[in-house]
């Protein structure tokens, strides 16, 4: 295992100059799950809008995200991304200009990602989704150590094993995942969101409720109480695909970029969070092709479902827009790298990927 960590170190080269060395006093982390680079950079996948053998409408398909060009299909699928993002963020992971991301973790599915996302550590030994209490620490149970972000750090997820990869228990975070209701003292709204989660249909039977009460729940109590880390993890994009239903997967993505333009605008209008805070979306592993409907899974026996994307945006961001330098990076940067745009440096008992690389500006 050690081995192959330092062989991964050693593949890592400093190319992304993505980062400028200013500090956020807020960072921000969105997931869309499994959601492909494919579709970010490409929008709406010619061969599965033009399958008239689908099960899923290709004719939504067409009408609502088709267009001549990727660069038309992805605006459409992504406006929030391919205007605000693409002009003053940055985005990874476009295969076509040689710029990778990928999982270091061999599983490319759910829990070993989320756990190389925020702890840094691609652990082989995180190999199930099983509700198992993650033994790695995390970098928002990290920082919550120092003064400024303590009782300040807040996950809220679709998926109802979040409280197991963040381990709730041990790291003391707010979680709100699955279908949990919001405890404390709440507003009208929160009560109403709270009641509105278990009247939406248990499309995914059981473990996860729909993203728009996840987001919901989450964006008010972002609201309410202003956390200084908080995590919004997202999970209709994977469970559509896996159903094999392109139409759905592409509104979850296009509604996911909605509600990043929310949550952006937010931040930019609240004096708590203006230009000082980062936020950064990613997903937790790719899936494969879209011929032989590949495209709807994923896990190591499908040879690109380790393929993936990053964007960021925010004072700690250089604004470079869609990254076109040839290079490899990996998912499990990003804990490392909310510690150095926090202002310190992770490090955990367990080994942890580096940062992506900053540059002075
Ligand atoms: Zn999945």
């Amino acid at each position: 295992m050690r081995q192959r960590f330092f062989l991964l170190l050693l593949l890592i080269c400093s190319f992304f100059f993505s980062f400028s060395q200013t500090k956020s006093e807020n960072i921000v982390v969105v997931t869309m799950d499994g959601l492909r680079w494919q579709e970010i950079f490409g929008g709406a996948d010619s061969l599965l809008t033009y399958d008239t053998t689908a099960k899923y409408s290709y004719k939504y398909v067409q009408n609502h995200f088709w267009a001549p060009t990727a660069f038309e299909r992805r605006k459409k699928l992504m406006p929030f991304f391919w205007s605000e993002i693409a002009s003053k963020g940055v985005l990874l992971g476009n295969r076509n200009y040689g710029n990778y991301f990928n999982n270091a973790n061999p599983y490319w599915f759910s829990y070993p990602g989320y756990n190389e996302i925020f702890t840094g550590y691609p652990d082989t030994a995180v190999n199930s989704n099983d509700k198992i209490p993650n033994k790695n620490e995390n970098i928002f149970e990290y920082l919550s150590k120092f003064p400024e972000f303590k009782g300040k750090a807040a996950v809220f997820g679709s998926w109802d094993v979040f409280a197991s990869i963040f381990n709730e228990g041990r790291s003391g975070l707010l979680v709100n995942d699955g279908f949990r209701d919001l405890q404390g003292s709440l507003n009208e709204k929160q009560k109403l969101f709270n009641e509105l989660q278990h009247q939406m249909p248990d499309l995914f039977h059981g473990g996860e409720r729909l993203d728009a009460a996840t987001f919901n729940i989450a964006f008010e109590y972002m609201k309410t109480h202003t956390p200084r880390l908080m995590f919004f993890g997202l999970g209709d994009t994977d469970e559509f695909a896996h159903a094999g239903q392109y139409d759905y997967y592409l509104d979850a993505a296009q509604n996911a970029d909605g509600w990043i333009r929310q949550i952006w605008e937010y931040i930019q209008s609240a004096p708590e969070y203006k230009d000082k805070t980062t936020l950064i979306i990613t997903t937790d592993h790719g899936r494969g092709l879209a011929a032989g409907s590949n495209w709807r899974h994923h896990g190591s026996r499908i040879a690109e479902a380790s393929e993936m994307w990053m964007a960021a945006i925010g004072p700690s961001i250089k604004a470079t827009g869609e990254s076109k330098q040839k290079g490899q990076a990996y998912q499990g940067q990003i804990a490392a790298t909310i510690a150095v745009m926090a202002g310190k440096e992770f490090k955990p008992t367990h080994p942890v990927l580096p940062p992506l690389s900053f540059s002075a500006k």
